[in-house]
C-alpha cells in the first residue's frame, strides 16, 4: 500500500462534473489521482491535480497498474457512457474500495449503480433541478434539503422578525423554524442567539421543515 493512498481520492472521468470534484478536493488539500481516457482532458488537467493519468477505466489491468485498488475513496464521474460507467463502478466495488461514489445521469442508471454495490449514487442534474425549483418558488437565496423533509435556507428576514430579539419573535412557535445564523452586511455569519436582533439588510440561515422554510421565505 503506497503512503498517502488512504487519504487520497481517485476520480475517474474528468468531464465537467469529475473535474469540479477533483479540483475542489485539491483546493482543500486532498491528493487526487485523476483518470480519463481522453488525451486532451488529461493534458489540460495535468498541472492542477496531484496526478493525472490517461487510461481506460473499464480495464482491470489498467486500474491495477495505477494502484487504484489501494484507495479507500473513489469517484466515478463518467456520465454519458453508461457502459463505461457500469464497468468501472463494478471493478471498483470488486476491489473492495470502501467508499465508491458514482454519478448517474438517470434514475435507472442510478439504480444499476446501487445494485452493483456503489455506496453513494449522485444524480447532479436531478438534485440541482430540484434545488433550483425551491429557489424559484420560495424566493430564498439558497436551499439545502436533508432527508425526511428537513431543510436549511439562506434568506432575507421578513419584516415580522426584524428589530426584536430572536428570543421574542416567536419564530419557533409561529413557523416551526429555528434561525441558526445571521450575517450583517459586509460581515461574516455568526451563530444566532435568543438575544440576536436581526436587521432588515441582514441575511439569515433558517432550519426546519421543507414546507415551513419555503413558506417563511415567501413572507415579506
Ligand atoms: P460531464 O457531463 O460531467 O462532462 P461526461 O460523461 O461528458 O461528463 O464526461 C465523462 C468523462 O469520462 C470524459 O472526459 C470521458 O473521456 C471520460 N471517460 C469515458 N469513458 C471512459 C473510460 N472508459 N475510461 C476513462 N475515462 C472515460
Amino acid at each position: 500500500r503506497r503512503a498517502g493512498h488512504r487519504d487520497a481520492v481517485v476520480v475517474i472521468g474528468l468531464g465537467r462534473f469529475g473535474r469540479a470534484v477533483a479540483e475542489a478536493l485539491v483546493e482543500t488539500d486532498t491528493e487526487v489521482l485523476g483518470i480519463d481516457a481522453g488525451p486532451d482532458v488529461v493534458q489540460a488537467l495535468s498541472g492542477s491535480l496531484t496526478h493525472t493519468v490517461r487510461a481506460d477505466s473499464t480495464k482491470e489491468d489498467a486500474l491495477r497498474q495505477l494502484g487504484v485498488q489501494d484507495f479507500d475513496r473513489a469517484v466515478v464521474a463518467i456520465g454519458s457512457n453508461l457502459e463505461a460507467s457500469i464497468l468501472t463502478a463494478s471493478l471498483l466495488v470488486s476491489f473492495g474500495i470502501k467508499h465508491v461514489w458514482a454519478k448517474a445521469t438517470s434514475e435507472e442508471h442510478g439504480r444499476i449503480l446501487s445494485q452493483l454495490g456503489v455506496h453513494h449514487v449522485v444524480l447532479p442534474e436531478r438534485d440541482m433541478g430540484q434545488r433550483v425549483a425551491h429557489l424559484v418558488r420560495g424566493r430564498m437565496l439558497d436551499y439545502i434539503e436533508w432527508e425526511e423533509g428537513f431543510a436549511m435556507i439562506r434568506t432575507n428576514p421578513p419584516a415580522g422578525i426584524v428589530g426584536i430579539p430572536l428570543g421574542e419573535s416567536d419564530i419557533r412557535s409561529r413557523y416551526g423554524l429555528t434561525v441558526v445564523a445571521v450575517r450583517r452586511p459586509g460581515e461574516g455569519f455568526t451563530y444566532a442567539t435568543p438575544a440576536t436582533v436581526v436587521g432588515p439588510a441582514d441575511t439569515i440561515i433558517v432550519a426546519g421543515g421543507t414546507r415551513e422554510t419555503e413558506r417563511f421565505s415567501e413572507l415579506r
